[in-house]
């Protein structure tokens, strides 16, 4: 079969190091805008099932993920300066370029040709020329945008506003850290994924974002500004920029997933909220999920039409999760009033995918002084 794919991200990568490796005479091409050592962003993190599924789907790539993570058990929610951890989840985090470079190394190895510095405009050809047309250009999808009849996109621009820094301060857990200021609340998401280097994110609603005056603020400002709400927690190290912007999350869905020989994947097809991770997750879970539909039938339409049917339902289970705790962070300030064990308690259930009792397995600690606490007053 011959296998052009649009996007060298996680989500097409990973699709061609699977199908490469089912069947070596697959013919596959990833063309890729940007060169091999670009990239945005830090860090990403995968929960320990994530890592279950990819060691089962390809070995040799699992072994050189987990060979360059960093893991950990807790997230730590910090209020009023306070810090309550919860443990009993399994997280680790990795460099999003380490991992786009072991994926690399694996389509090379594989012999799957990668393209970079190939900018894809005349999507007609590229899919008249091939088997399969696997679109995995990302949030922003021009395929979608193109075929935009055909996937019946559903775009929804969020209110809050978040930003995605690197700090060499450590977080040695899942943080959620709160900071509110005269000018509103602040909440930034961290994780330590190499061994110098952490994620944070930040993000803040519409208003505390025009009172503060982003807008007018340049990045080296906004820097300094929100390293310095966050100066306690950051131990008064900088915020790290990768030509880092200020995003409004973008929510994504498709009314259809695929028409003919074209297919959507990862972020170009749905998008989960970074406060429940992970994007990468999905991505690479949706590439083992379309492997799988070509293993049990392979013919092209059929295959496509099983991926849509078997693969929805379980994303639409994931982005409801993800929307809750979406709709929580945008209302973040209706929570500040709670004291720092209750803003933990709220903050672990919010997505209502973990109710007492799973919180109670993960950490029954957590969950008695939490009791306790709650009993007194
Ligand atoms: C603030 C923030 C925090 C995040 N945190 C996490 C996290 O903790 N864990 C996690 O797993 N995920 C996280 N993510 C999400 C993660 O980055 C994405 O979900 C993931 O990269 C999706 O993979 P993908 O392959 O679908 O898309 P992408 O990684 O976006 O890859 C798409 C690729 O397509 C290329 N491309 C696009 N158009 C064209 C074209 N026309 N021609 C050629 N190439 C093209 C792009 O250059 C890009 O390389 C976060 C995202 C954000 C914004």
């Amino acid at each position: 079969m011959k296998i052009n794919i649009i996007g060298g991200g996680p989500a097409g990568m990973y699709f061609a190091i699977l199908m490469k490796h089912a069947r070596a005479a697959h013919e596959i091409t990833i063309y890729e805008r940007n060169g091999p050592d670009d990239t945005f962003g830090w860090g990403v993190v995968f929960s320990g099932k994530t890592l279950a599924n990819l060691r089962a789907a390809d070995e040799p790539s699992h072994a050189e993920i987990t060979r360059n993570f960093e893991a950990w058990d807790n997230v730590d929610v910090v209020h009023r300066g306070e810090k309550i951890s919860i443990h009993g989840n399994s997280f680790s985090g990795i460099a999003r370029l380490r991992l786009l470079k072991i994926l690399q190394r694996r389509c090379e190895e594989l012999g799957v040709e990668v393209r970079f510095r190939a900018e894809v405009a005349d999507f007609d050809s590229l899919r008249a020329d091939c088997d399969l047309l696997v679109a995995a250009d990302g949030v922003n999808s021009l395929v979608r945008q193109t075929f935009a009849e055909k996937f019946r996109p559903d775009l929804s621009v969020r209110p809050n506003k978040y930003i995605w820094y690197g700090t060499n301060h450590l977080f040695h857990g899942l943080t959620l850290t709160f900071r509110e200021t005269q000018t509103g609340v602040f909440a930034a998401h961290s994780y330590k994924f190499d061994q110098a280097t952490s994620t944070f994110i930040v993000e803040c609603d519409a208003k505390t974002w025009n009172k503060a005056g982003f807008a007018e603020m340049s990045d080296e400002e906004t820097r300094a500004y929100l390293a310095e709400v966050f100066a306690a927690d950051l131990n008064g190290r900088p915020l790290l920029s990768n030509n880092s912007k200020w995003l409004n999350f973008l929510l994504v869905k498709n009314g259809r997933w695929s028409f003919e020989n074209v297919v959507l994947l990862g972020d170009a097809l749905h998008t989960a909220h970074f406060s429940i991770g992970s994007g990468t997750k999905l991505a690479m879970e949706d590439a083992i999920a379309l492997k799988e539909c070509f293993d049990e039938n392979p013919d092209v339409s059929s295959s496509l039409e099983r991926f849509e049917e078997a693969r929805r339902p379980v994303i639409e289970e994931y982005q409801a999760a993800a929307y809750e705790s979406m709709l929580w962070f945008e209302d973040a300030r209706t929570y500040m009033h709670l004291a720092p064990i209750d803003l933990a308690y709220v903050l672990m259930t919010r997505s209502g995918r973990v109710d007492e009792g799973k919180l109670r397995e993960r950490d029954p600690h957590f969950v008695d002084a939490y009791e306790r606490v709650k009993g007194k007053r």
